[in-house]
């Protein structure tokens, strides 16, 4: 059955994915299954999304009676939802202002605008600029894209937004080599994802908040995958005390409906987007945004972030084992759970071989393996996980 799926999809889908043989149906805690009803241990939680496993009760029962009393009105109408899921995002954020988007790309897009539209109010000038760094991913819409350091991902697009340059992310005088009086923003990951788990170091996030400061530059914080509790603080910006202007955050913010934000100080919240700036017609909605308020209440109520620096840390200890164990294993990267192995070679052949095995993994550029699992993932869970992943690097 999962054949005739697997054929069907590939006559019908843009074939803009490599998909992976399989079909999953439902998942539960931290397993999927497939339509043959084989079981998976899943350390990818459908890249960052689904943090607090499949089939929470509070979470789905919270859907449903939301499904049942509404699910869609429009931004020209107050939804409480809505109200409460942007309560709780400041709360858990420390800034003043949010704006909900559909997806991560999206948040983007108005974090991009924001910045531009504060420098614009300042000297009425069309040609700012954006400095983004090298090897960054922020989404694969037209803004989004023009900031991702990642040339083939933009090449056959061309031309993009115009106006932005590259710096080296932990290289301060890259980032110096760029600034000018055009400069309005400074955008990374505070870990890079996709680019292959690079966290920002504190040195270098310090000396870039800094100039900001001085120059009244915005500092965007893209915490779509490293925010939301992963590396065991709410936004991975918070371990360093280094707060941005302007947040994105999506992926597990509705676990798995689609939901993202970009929030804002109240000093460029007055002084950037104003009525008639910028819309959206789902962003905000009552279902996505009872998803993101659930899922904060749930973050508390389950001490996710506890839980998170502990298995965080085992999960580390025990790949920094297959580091000194094999030769193949060059490094470990990563913060909580987000995590990078680095092998000297490429892993696509492992993960095939993980899936078959039951152990769901995705790689971040060729020759990393990347660790996202849920946040409820335990301590058990991660010793299952490298029985399999050892067996298949062995192989
Ligand atoms: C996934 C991702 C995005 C894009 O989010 P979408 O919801 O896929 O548009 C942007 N930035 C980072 C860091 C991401 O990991």
């Amino acid at each position: 059955m999962m054949e005739e799926y697997i054929a069907q999809a590939e006559q019908d889908l843009l074939h803009t994915y490599n998909r992976y043989p399989v079909v999953f149906e439902r998942g539960e805690g931290v397993h999927l299954y497939d339509l043959d009803g084989k079981e998976y241990l899943d350390f990818v939680a459908g890249i960052a999304v689904f943090a607090l496993g499949y089939g929470n009760e509070a979470y789905n029962n919270a859907l449903k009676e939301q499904i049942d009393k509404l699910i869609h009105t429009s931004n020209y109408y107050y939804n409480v939802p809505a109200v409460e899921a942007a309560k709780r995002l400041k709360q858990v954020s420390g800034l003043d202002r949010v704006f909900f988007t559909n997806s991560g790309a999206e948040a983007m897009e108005g974090a991009i605008k924001a910045a531009r539209k504060y420098a614009y109010l300042k000297d009425g000038a069309t040609d700012h600029e954006i400095i983004a760094m090298e090897h960054s991913f922020h989404g694969r819409t037209m803004g989004a894209l023009s900031v991702t350091g990642n040339k083939k991902y933009r090449e056959a697009f061309e031309p993009m937004i115009g106006n932005v340059k590259f710096a080296k992310l932990n290289d301060f005088d890259s980032v110096m080599s760029l600034v000018n009086d055009k400069t309005c923003a400074i955008i990374m990951e505070t870990v890079q994802g996709e680019g292959g788990i690079y966290p920002a170091e504190e040195d270098f996030l310090k000396a870039v908040r800094k100039l900001c400061d001085e120059k009244d530059i915005l500092l965007i914080l893209d915490e779509i995958q490293c925010g939301m509790g992963r590396t065991g603080t709410m936004f991975a910006w918070q371990r360093y005390g280094v707060k941005p202007d302007i947040m994105t955050t999506a992926k597990a913010l509705g676990c798995g409906v689609p939901i993202g934000a970009f929030l804002m100080t109240e000093k460029v919240g007055q002084n950037s987007l104003a009525a008639g700036d910028h819309g959206t017609t789902y962003g905000g909605n009552p279902l996505a945004c009872k998803a993101a308020w659930t899922v904060l209440d749930l973050y508390e109520s389950q001490h996710i972030l506890e839980h998170v620096q502990k298995s965080g840390a085992y999960l580390a200890k025990k790949l920094d084992s297959l580091v000194d164990k094999y030769d193949f294993v060059l490094e470990r990267r990563g913060l909580g759970l987000l995590q990078g192995l680095v092998l000297d070679k490429p892993v696509n052949e492992i993960l095939t071989k993980a899936l078959e095995k039951g152990l769901v993994l995705i790689n971040a550029g060729t020759n990393i393996i990347r660790f996202l699992p849920p946040l409820i993932i335990t301590e058990q869970d991660i010793d299952e996980m490298l029985v399999i992943l050892e067996a298949c690097m062995n192989a």
